[in-house]
């Protein structure tokens, strides 16, 4: 029999993620501070603990999936455990993390997820994993259950510096998708035909073919859900802000994912922090004069 695992934080990702572990027969052990996504994986069979604490307390692998740095500070584990930080955080903080682990014989890896909610329930997330090759392995057993990918990137903190990178770029995608459709449902175009023009032509890109941001053009995307669920903005803005410090930090240039990042804050601080990222799409509309 598999042995239990711990799962802190069962949110828009973390719920399904940790329902597909639960799937491939592992036992769970869940907290989150939401009684309401506690419930739904004690429904799917797992284990409810009080606290992050008591998760801890039971087993020796724990996932974490958690909002931001400030959350996964906050989890610790038994010594000799095993940590998959799924989270996406600051990579130093990741860096952090793992020395404090390991003086406590911890092995602690960032291990941050691309591909969205539906890749998250189908179990086909792609991990970037940042630590030591056994610990790179070790996590590979939990990881693959929940994803059809799993790239070791490096040492740990190279996880999180692949996803700033890959949500820098998704960032800036969607709001070039956002204003090419409105523009082009303003010049009088069907959005759905065109959404097939720009997917067979050079502006195709995730943003445009798998995620479009104008209600209608796809069934099962966020866009078509009133921007319910998903990603959202607030945490789009947190990962922006991420990418702005390493770029501070490394002296790079960024100005497209600056200003990504600010059109992010503005939506968050307009009421659109709960809403998907690609609700900048309504958010665009919603500016245009008379
Ligand atoms: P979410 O806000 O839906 O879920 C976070 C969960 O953590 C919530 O259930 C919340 O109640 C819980 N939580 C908050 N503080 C807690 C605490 N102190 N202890 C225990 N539980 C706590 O967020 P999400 O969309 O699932 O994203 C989680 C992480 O994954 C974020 O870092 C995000 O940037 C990243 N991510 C999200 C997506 C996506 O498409 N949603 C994709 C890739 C990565």
């Amino acid at each position: 029999k598999a042995a239990k695992v711990g799962f802190i934080g069962l949110g828009n990702m973390g719920g399904h993620m940790a329902k597909n572990l639960l799937k491939k027969g592992y036992p769970l052990v869940v907290y989150d501070v939401s009684k309401d996504n506690l419930n739904t994986l004690k429904e799917a069979g797992a284990e409810v603990a009080g606290s992050p604490a008591e998760v801890a307390s039971g087993v020796t692998k724990v996932v974490s999936m958690l909002p931001e740095s400030s959350h996964v500070k906050q989890v610790t584990v038994k010594s000799g455990s095993l940590l998959m930080d799924c989270s996406t955080i600051d990579p130093s903080v990741s860096q952090v993390m793992a020395s404090l682990a390991a003086e406590k014989g911890v092995t602690f890896v960032d291990a941050p997820v691309s591909g969205g909610v539906n890749a998250a329930r189908d179990g086909i997330l792609t991990f970037m994993v940042g630590g030591p090759e056994d610990g790179y392995e070790a996590a590979s057993e939990y990881l693959s259950c929940m994803g059809k990918n799993v790239v070791h990137c490096g040492a740990v903190g190279t996880g999180q510096a692949a996803k700033i990178c890959n949500n820098m770029l998704l960032g800036i995608s969607m709001i070039g998708v956002s204003e090419t459709m409105n523009l082009g449902i303003k010049l009088g175009l069907d959005p759905k035909m065109l959404a097939k023009i720009l997917n067979m032509s050079s502006g195709r890109c995730w943003s445009s073919e798998v995620y479009n941001p104008c209600p209608g053009v796809l069934d099962g995307v966020p866009s078509s859900n009133n921007y319910k669920g998903g990603f959202g903005a607030a945490l789009m803005t947190k990962d922006l802000g991420l990418a702005q410090s390493a770029s501070t930090s490394t002296k790079s240039p960024t100005p497209l994912g600056s200003m990504a990042h600010q059109m992010y804050r503005i939506m968050t601080n307009h009421g659109y922090g709960e809403k998907d990222f690609s609700s900048v799409f309504k958010f665009l509309q919603e500016q245009e004069g008379k």
